[in-house]
């Protein structure tokens, strides 16, 4: 097989504790998952799950213990932070149902779904695709990936983010309005899974803005901290 130019390379995550990387497949998102973020964002209800994805070259990989760096992107005058799950998919399927979902997961992450908050307003605003707003260069970035054999109790975990030392998102894991097995089990029905498939699963309440020079530390319980700064 010859290429008319080289190809991309492929994107993958650490794994702690192992040798072997994860290779990445596709990046879903899932829309207004937690009731108080729906809350800030203008609704209230429990809506059916909806997706976006994001391109798998849009992640940021940060190594556990280091900075990564992003730059402030084009277009936007308001960069919103949002601290995500990110469940990492190791057994593809399709029409997957709820009390099977969690045999079809390798394992878990800290991710950020950064977003230029005004592109997606405008977008909304007119009905057209929040791709824009979303799924931009360097719009993921994301920690290493931790096995779910090596890490109980996720459900439990509490999910915060900072921004300069200073607390911006504070809640818990078990507060997703729709959970992890049944995010997978929708997410299956529309699109077929594959290994590699890393689904970020919504973020709770106090999305804001950051700026260049801003440092932001996600923590979820259990997984390593993913620590970023914007580009001066
Ligand atoms: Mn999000």
């Amino acid at each position: 097989m010859s290429y008319a130019f080289d190809p991309s390379p492929l994107v993958s995550l650490p794994i702690t504790n192992q040798a072997h990387r994860f290779p990445v497949h596709r990046v879903y998102c899932v829309g207004r998952n937690y009731a108080e973020h729906a809350k800030e964002m203008g609704f209230t209800g429990r809506e059916p799950p909806f997706f976006f994805l994001k391109p798998a070259d849009a992640l940021v990989v940060v190594p556990t213990d280091q900075t990564g760096t992003m730059p402030y992107p084009p277009l936007t005058q308001d960069l919103h932070h949002e601290v995500e799950l990110v469940v990492a998919i190791g057994q593809g399927g399709r029409d997957i149902p709820v009390d099977q979902a969690l045999s079809h997961v390798y394992g878990y992450a800290v991710g950020l779904d950064m977003t230029r908050r005004d592109l997606q307003a405008e977008m909304k605003k007119q009905g057209r695709p929040w791709c824009i707003g979303k799924a931009f260069d360097h719009s993921a970035p994301i920690g290493p990936i931790v096995q779910a054999s090596q890490l109980a109790g996720i459900t439990q975990a509490e999910i915060k983010l900072e921004v300069n030392g200073i607390t911006r998102q504070h809640s818990q894991i078990n507060k997703l309005i729709w959970n992890i097995p049944e995010t997978i089990a929708h997410l299956s029905r529309a699109w077929t899974l594959m290994p590699g498939d890393l689904i970020f699963t919504g973020t709770p309440e106090g999305v804001g803005a950051v700026v260049p020079g801003d440092e932001m530390t996600a923590h979820i319980t259990g997984l390593p901290s993913l620590r970023i700064a914007i580009a001066a």
